[in-house]
């Protein structure tokens, strides 16, 4: 293999809707692009987590070949790393989502805000919020945020639950910790718990934050104005996922020698590949997916020479589908085939040994507006393969390489190349 490019479209796969005659926005998109390249290409139809619907944070390191549950540690440490906090090991890092709650019930979880509002939120966390230990909370992308609380004086502990109901964590050492979706999702608020002895105090410290960080941003002129507008208005803090440990990922350069970039926008996957040891391309994650994309494939266009495998995101697949709107879910994907896959093809020479991998982190149910633990559909491109079937999850179910049974195979796979 000479170059490679690996583009994972977040929560692709999904199930089978009514409206587009029983098939999937991936079955039913047209994707002309792809089709192209089917007679050099192969599917596999991997499982991220076995029986777990995983979150993204896993979906993503177990396609760049890290085994979740050797390596993850929680998701707030990737989140609050890629937002150029930077956590040491024994603090306590953790994923934020401002939301809306009215008397204890929760309207929603993500109040999605303009660049300049959410910004203002964070200055005045970190202004008035007074914890007994320091914190620094930064805001991401339109709803998002992260929390790093320092761990210097006390000790703090991973062992606590989330307060964003929809998301459950699971533990299989004292280190591993992996987020996962929830099968039953309640609408009331709850409190962060203590999950193991020892973990009292971290809980409080989180419960204190939620409190005085969401008094806080009630009293905001970002609250003030939304409401005034009939906006959606931010009025309750939700953290998820918290990490104490460093996961300490082995670098890709490491393990698979070459030269990586990342092409990605949102705080947790350039967190990941800042982990990873990838060289993070500096682009803005834009809310118009035909204007992120075609931005995106600019970005790939001018690094494809420099790197020797450049590992892309597009969120925008995995956003409509939390929201139900499958018809745009497909209308994306075309556009993906229409504006990446399309770029891909003029840059990449496949004589030559150039590769693709076009890969999912899980798949989203736009049905029931969360992740799934179904396989995900994965297409590989490269010159030693050939096969004559649309990209498809029905297809891929019938005629995926059967020796690529797990997402963390992938890799390997691509690297075992000739
Ligand atoms: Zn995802």
């Amino acid at each position: 293999m000479r170059k490679l490019v690996f583009i994972i479209v977040d929560g692709l796969g999904d199930s089978p809707i009514e409206l587009l005659n029983q098939k999937t926005p991936l079955d039913y998109a047209y994707t002309p692009n792809i089709s192209a390249l089917l007679s050099n290409s192969a599917f596999f139809y991997p499982s991220v987590l076995g029986k777990l619907a995983p979150e993204s944070d896993l979906g993503v390191l177990a396609n760049l070949g890290y085994d979740p549950y050797k390596f993850s540690t929680g998701r707030g440490w990737f989140e609050c790393l890629g937002l150029g906090l930077s956590p040491n090991e024994g603090d306590l890092s953790l994923r934020v989502n401002f939301g809306e709650v009215t008397n204890g019930k929760i309207n929603t979880v993500r109040v999605n805000m303009r660049p300049e509002e959410i910004k203002q939120l964070e200055t005045e966390i970190n202004e008035n919020v007074k914890l007994s230990v320091p914190f620094l909370f930064k805001a991401g992308v339109s709803y998002r945020g992260g929390l790093v609380i320092s761990g210097e004086t006390k000790k703090l502990s991973h062992f606590i639950s989330n307060n964003q109901p929809g998301y459950d964590v699971k533990f299989y050492s004292k280190r591993n910790k992996i987020g996962i979706a929830s099968k039953t999702s309640s609408d009331r608020v709850v409190r962060v718990r203590a999950l193991r002895k020892g973990a009292a105090y971290t809980a409080r410290l989180a419960n204190e934050f939620v409190a005085k960080a969401s008094a806080i941003v009630k009293k905001s002129e970002v609250y003030s104005k939304r409401k005034l507008s009939g906006l959606p208005v931010p009025n309750f803090v939700f953290c998820r996922d918290g990490a104490v440990y460093d996961p300490s990922l082995p670098s890709l350069e490491e393990t698979y020698g070459r030269k990586w970039a990342a092409i990605v926008g949102m705080p947790l996957e350039i967190g990941i590949a800042r982990s990873a040891g990838m060289k993070v391309l500096n682009v803005e994650e834009l809310a118009d997916a035909e204007a992120d994309l075609r931005l995106k494939a600019e970005v790939l266009k001018s690094a494809f020479k420099s790197f020797d495998a450049i590992y892309m995101h597009i969120k925008h697949t995995d956003a409509v589908s939390h929201l139900g709107k499958y018809t745009e879910k497909y209308h994306i994907i075309e556009l993906i085939d229409k504006i990446l896959v399309a770029e891909v093809r003029n840059l990449m020479d496949k004589e030559a040994g150039d590769t693709m991998v076009l890969s999912a982190d899980h798949c989203t149910s736009s049905l029931l507006k969360r992740h799934t633990n179904d396989r995900i559909p994965v297409l590989l491109v490269n010159k030693e393969f050939g096969i004559n079937h649309k990209f498809s999850e029905e297809e891929c179910r019938k005629h995926a390489k059967r020796n690529v049974d797990k997402a963390t195979e992938i890799m390997p796979f691509v690297f075992g190349m000739h």
